[in-house]
């Protein structure tokens, strides 16, 4: 339903749980977050309201970072429990997912994994997209854009409407996302020292209070944020694509 990403200087989780409190309006039924800190993914998700999943973070504080996602979800497979909340954790502890949409053909994916021995821990649509990234990751070529081209690789065999957000990792400085008939903006910011900064959301209200430049991606693309690589916008076919750039016109920033 919400969905918002950060990678930048600042520390993630508090500027992705402001995103999640502007995009509060959408309505939803759980919420979650996820970093990556010193090599390892923290993440913590709740039923209900976003103050259940701010108690959960007040007991058992995330590690400081500055690489995060963050869900709220409407359910569409799997009833609102913490254990459907967003984000879905690979099986290996190596990808976080968040995911708003349907992934039609969820259910043959996740016959699949479970064929591999994959345990499955939710009745969501989503978490099969965890474990296939981790699974293609480890047979993508090592390099930058790693993370990237597994998402292009996965994406190829997921039908449905959506958008989805990957953390790995391996890969603390990059944040990538992909969406198909499903809403995604990226936010390109700076902060005073000259640090840039990256967003994503399901909205521009996600990242409104901290930058107006934004760009629009198109269908079945998939974007690359990188802390010293910066922005990159490929196909699902891995065809270089340049994303539409404008300036957030919304007096919503106060
Ligand atoms: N289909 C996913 C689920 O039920 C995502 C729902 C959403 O868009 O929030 O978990």
């Amino acid at each position: 339903c919400g969905i918002v990403g950060y990678v930048g200087p600042q520390d993630a989780v508090g500027v992705v749980l402001e995103g999640l409190r502007r995009l509060e309006y959408r309505g939803y039924d759980s919420a979650g977050i996820a970093v990556v800190a010193a090599g390892e993914l923290s993440s913590a998700k709740k039923a209900g309201k976003l103050a259940n999943l701010e108690k959960v973070l007040a007991d058992s504080p995330l590690p400081p970072a500055t690489i995060g996602i963050g869900h709220t979800r409407w359910a569409t497979h799997g009833g609102p429990t913490d254990r459907n909340a967003h984000p879905h954790v690979s099986a290996d502890g190596s990808v976080a997912v968040i995911h708003n949409g349907i992934i039609e053909n969820f259910a043959a994916l996740r016959a699949e994994c479970e064929a591999d021995g994959i345990e499955f821990t939710s009745e969501t649509d989503t978490e099969v997209v965890a474990h296939l990234l981790a699974a293609v990751y480890g047979t993508t070529p090592e390099g930058p854009g790693r993370l990237a081209e597994a998402m292009r690789t996965v994406c190829r065999r997921l039908e449905g409407a959506y958008t989805l957000v990957a953390t790995h990792t391996a890969e603390p400085d990059t944040l990538v996302a992909a969406r198909r008939s499903s809403p995604l903006v990226v936010g390109v910011g700076e902060t005073a020292d000259g640090t840039a900064e990256y967003f994503l959301g399901s909205d521009v209200a996600a990242f409104i209070g901290h930058t107006r430049q934004a760009r629009e991606l198109g269908q079945d693309q998939v974007v690359e944020l990188d802390r010293t690589r910066g922005l990159t916008v490929t196909g699902f076919d891995g065809a270089p694509a340049e994303p539409t750039a404008y300036t957030v016109d919304w007096d919503a920033a106060a």
